[in-house]
């Protein structure tokens, strides 16, 4: 698809950021090009149109810019999965590991039902554990997580098995 080649041109690299030694992977310029984000949304409805999604699930931050466009596209509902301390009525709380120590991520009580069928997405998939959280959370409620979309992916990370592990099915290669 030539539309892949257009995204991933848009999609920047900014070495040593948030520390020495990591290569950043910067959507913000993807989002300048009305273009190329514009495909990148049209890519993930095309794939998810048919698939009888009734929730998107989007990852803070970067999540909340991709999930809503395809949410809406789909006519499915838009739930956001927040850092801890984020939202203000009753969560449910899922820990999870990072290269350095754990991190937390929230989900609102009631967002979702028993038997909703969910698409988590998010910018990227490094490790995985981040999608993994989400797919927890989500599966402790009785949802069915369709699959996980993401716009990059870290292959050398492996996290692909992590997410199989965790659960759930494939997350899209898109650059
Ligand atoms: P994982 O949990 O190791 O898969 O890391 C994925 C999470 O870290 C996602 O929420 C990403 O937004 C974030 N992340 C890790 N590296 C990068 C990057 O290079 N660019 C943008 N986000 C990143």
């Amino acid at each position: 698809d030539l539309r892949i080649a257009r995204i991933a041109s848009a999609i920047r690299a900014i070495p040593d950021f948030p520390k020495p030694g990591i290569m950043f992977q910067d959507i913000t310029t993807l989002l300048l090009d009305p273009e190329a984000f514009k495909d990148s949304i049209d890519l993930f409805v095309e794939r998810y149109k048919d698939k009888n999604i009734s929730v998107v699930a989007g990852i803070e931050a970067r999540g909340f810019i991709f999930g809503p466009p395809i949410a809406l596209a789909i006519g499915a509902k838009f739930v956001p999965m927040r850092k801890p301390g984020k939202l203000p009525g009753e969560v449910i709380s899922e820990e999870y590991s990072l290269e350095y120590g754990t991190d937390v991520m929230e989900m609102h009580v009631g967002a979702v039902q028993e038997g909703d069928r969910a698409l988590v997405v998010d910018d990227l998939i490094a490790t995985g554990g981040t999608l993994g959280a989400a797919i927890s959370l989500l599966e402790r409620v009785g949802v069915t997580v369709v699959e996980c979309a993401c716009l990059i992916e870290l292959h050398e990370l492996k996290g692909r098995e992590n997410i199989h592990a965790a659960g759930a099915a494939n997350s899209l290669r898109i650059s």
